[in-house]
């Protein structure tokens, strides 16, 4: 049974515990025999570390060392480390030695919020000094979380932050393969995947064709009594109207049952300007309420009339009658599904 999880690339590449190559054994060696020195002489851990890292590792002696531990089965080694990591962390109760908060595993970990026994970090001071130390999780609210979980998307599906801004992923596109279930869409919803270096589905990995640039979205989310029912995805010039009844270009809240029977026919209208969301109440009988968030407390402030058209920041909410509240992601890569 093993009572510690370590993080063998974060710690690996770690130049501040000295070594000279890219992936440097001198370092896991040093920071392991201080934990066993300090913190647990009968340690018994596993090394977990993505494929990719054996090539960093220098020498023909370094790589060497990499294959017997894979083969005694004191390293794994996978195309994606982290959810193993994870996984086994969640299910053994081991400790876990990292500089990663896996912000964007938290939707899948709920467990690490907050965690303040299992998640230790090593520290280097100006004398060189080592210490290891426990480290609590910060609670991180869930725009973060979803930012932070598409970045790793990102990585995982072999694109930078750059290809956001002007690169593939500023594209739209469309799966062309008429035996992939993607092909229904007019629009591919998620994002691609780049395979040998050209853009592709996800599903069936065969190349996509670009439908044009994708204008600014916003991903909303429609949560009632702090459970998520649904997400919308609008892109610059689209709106969609909250409220009772059905129709284009809007959500019916009638489908919802009893408890919405304080929102209005027409209640509030979102729509996209500039990659912003602007919420404007239509004059609804009981209000939409505003609840800007806090960065330096951390917390919502108390909702607020809404009485003028707003643009939302990143993390408000919006609080309609019945705890229907609507919530931007933190998504950046959108796709409108609403025509
Ligand atoms: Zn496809």
């Amino acid at each position: 049974m093993h009572d510690l999880l370590v993080d063998l690339a974060n710690l690996a590449r770690d130049e501040r515990l000295g070594g000279v190559d890219t992936a440097d054994w001198a370092r896991v060696d040093r920071v392991l025999s201080h934990w066993r020195a300090h913190l647990n002489p009968h340690s018994n851990w596993l090394l977990v570390a993505d494929d990719n890292l054996a090539r960093d590792f220098g020498t023909a002696e370094a790589r060497d060392r990499w294959t017997q531990l894979v083969r005694s089965g004191e390293l794994i080694s996978a195309p994606d480390a982290d959810p193993v990591l994870l996984e086994r962390a969640r299910t053994t109760g081991a400790s876990v030695l990292s500089h990663d908060g896996f912000v964007g595993h938290r939707r899948r970990h709920s467990w690490i919020q907050g965690d303040a026994e299992h998640f230790f970090r090593w520290r280097v001071d100006q004398g060189d000094q080592l210490a290891i130390v426990l480290e609590p999780m910060r609670v991180v609210g869930d725009y973060t979380m979803t930012r932070a979980a598409e970045k790793d998307e990102r990585k995982a599906r072999g694109f930078g932050t750059r290809d956001l801004v002007d690169g593939p992923l500023a594209q739209m596109y469309r799966c062309v393969n008429p035996t992939c279930r993607a092909s229904a869409d007019d629009l591919l919803q998620v994002m691609p995947v780049r395979v040998s270096g050209r853009v592709a589905c996800p599903e069936c990995r065969r190349p996509v064709v670009a439908r044009g640039p994708r204008p600014p979205g916003r991903r909303l989310k429609l949560l009632l009594h702090e459970q998520e029912l649904d997400v919308v995805q609008l892109a610059d010039g689209q709106q969609l109207v909250l409220g009772r009844g059905p129709g284009p270009a809007r959500w019916d809240v009638a489908l919802l049952g009893a408890d919405t029977s304080k929102i209005s026919r027409d209640h509030v209208r979102l729509s996209i300007r500039g990659g912003q969301v602007v919420a404007e109440d239509l004059n609804s009988t009981n209000g939409t309420g505003l609840a800007r968030w806090s960065p330096s407390r951390r917390a919502w402030e108390p909702a607020q009339k809404l009485l003028d058209p707003t643009t939302l920041l990143a993390r408000d909410r919006l609080e309609l009658p019945g705890s229907l509240v609507v919530q931007q992601s933190g998504l950046r890569y959108v796709v409108p599904d609403v025509q």
